[in-house]
């Protein structure tokens, strides 16, 4: 009798694992990779896991981020509105910040990517007078902690800018020197932008580094560095090296304009990375009536006193491709888009989600008070701003007096550990 051929034996088999295609597989792991994939693979794992058919993706990449400023929003006295408020605001408080500091807050950041699915990013780290590299010898040792789990990339940023004496590019280049990735840049918010471009490109030139830059994040049109940038990344060959950030001025730009740039950005291989959540909540707030964001002017009905409310409109229909249905996420929509977000704002809006739409409608009873109807909801969350801004998951939904949905109604209040939204 032939000899059974003994079935492969990987540390992981992930099985029925759902594809983008739709294609349901098995995966066999080992040593850190994917070493056989395939249907009902004829394998053992040490440890197996179940899809299920659950969709299955490459591990998500951020490739923008601040691990240094991190969850620092906090320490903050009166919430910046503007770029330009934001960027004073944080030169205050990093003045301040210890490595100790910084590093508890970025493994804070790094395990609420994690949670969520993201296995690789960059982060940009300040390196200026003030902070010195406390930033980045405290993100280097997070880039430590987190290998085999996250591969993080450091950016060397001079959110400050370079100084005439030349002390700010003495510090990026001890920073490429002692292993950051990549040099960063602001060439829109220097005097001259392309003064900036040229020094840090000798910088990354000298030291073989990619190039990152936050690129023309404002609302004019005449802010066009990203142009100059294109044009040295052909001119030294940089081609595939250089990625800009934000670019958010070419929303102010007229049509020609825009495609000329983008042919430019094209062919000189530049990759670009737009920041959502950010630039709707930052950009724009400069413009005065008419302000085109396609919404009802809200804090300007807020303060005229009227009871407004919010809703779900379409949900995955002909009108719109996005809807949950959940109202706390299209909550955050609004508050990014309206630019509401210090905490009171952000209360406003929970309460919008609640008791103003029930004063629109006209509900009776409706409330937490004794006599009102028993409907509500518990979410996992310790305050209304929590919740909004963490799309709290309903852990008890409870509507006419009785239990009916909800995390726990399904699984336990064990379900509870499972925070994905690592808050605290
Ligand atoms: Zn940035």
């Amino acid at each position: 009798l032939p000899e059974a051929v003994p079935h492969p034996r990987y540390e992981v088999v992930l099985r029925h694992a759902r594809l983008a295609s739709g294609a349901i597989v098995d995966l066999g792991i080992a040593a850190g990779r994917i070493c056989a994939r395939g249907p009902q693979l004829a394998a053992s794992g040490s440890v197996e896991l179940d899809a299920a058919g659950h969709l299955t993706l490459p591990g998500f990449v951020d490739p923008h981020l601040h691990l240094d400023k991190a969850l620092s929003r906090g320490e903050l006295r009166e919430p910046p509105e503007t770029l330009a408020e934001a960027i004073t605001a944080s030169r205050g408080l990093k003045a301040h910040w210890t490595e100790a500091a910084i590093e508890a807050r970025a493994t804070r950041a790094v395990t609420m990517a994690l949670r969520a699915g993201t296995t690789a990013l960059r982060t940009h780290v300040d390196v200026d007078l003030s902070l010195g590299l406390r930033g980045f010898h405290a993100l280097c040792r997070i880039r430590e902690q987190f290998s085999g789990q996250v591969r993080i990339q450091i950016v060397a940023f001079p959110q400050e800018g370079l100084d005439p004496a030349g002390k700010v590019e003495g510090l990026l280049r001890r920073a490429l020197r002692e292993g950051a990735d990549a040099i960063g840049g602001l060439p829109a918010l220097s005097p001259d932008p392309r003064v900036h471009i040229d020094r840090l490109f000798a910088i990354a030139k000298e030291h073989g580094a990619d190039i990152d830059m936050h690129v023309d994040e404002s609302d004019s049109p005449l802010d066009l560095s990203i142009e100059y940038l294109a044009e040295r990344t052909q001119r030294d060959g940089y081609e595939g090296r250089v990625v800009a950030g934000h670019c958010t001025s070419l929303a102010a730009v007229d049509e020609d304009t825009l495609h000329r740039v983008l042919a430019a950005v094209g062919a000189a291989g530049i990759s670009l990375v737009t920041l959502p959540s950010t630039n709707l909540y930052l950009q724009g707030r400069g413009d005065r009536p008419p302000v085109r964001r396609g919404l009802l002017p809200v804090r300007a009905a807020v303060a005229a006193g009227i009871n407004v409310a919010y809703g779900s409109d379409n949900i995955r229909d002909a009108f719109t491709p996005f809807g949950n249905a959940r109202m706390l996420e299209t909550g955050l929509v609004l508050g990014h888009a309206a630019h509401m977000g210090s905490p009171a704002e952000l209360r406003s809006i929970v309460r919008m989600a609640t008791h103003n739409g029930a004063r629109a409608l006209r509900l009776p009873d409706y409330g937490l008070d004794e006599g009102c109807r028993a409907d509500l909801v518990v979410l996992d969350a310790a305050s209304p701003e929590d919740a909004l801004v963490a799309v709290a998951p309903a852990l008890w939904v409870v509507a006419g007096g009785k239990p009916v949905a909800g995390l726990w109604a399904h699984r336990g209040p064990g379900a509870a550990d499972a925070r994905l939204y690592g808050r605290g």
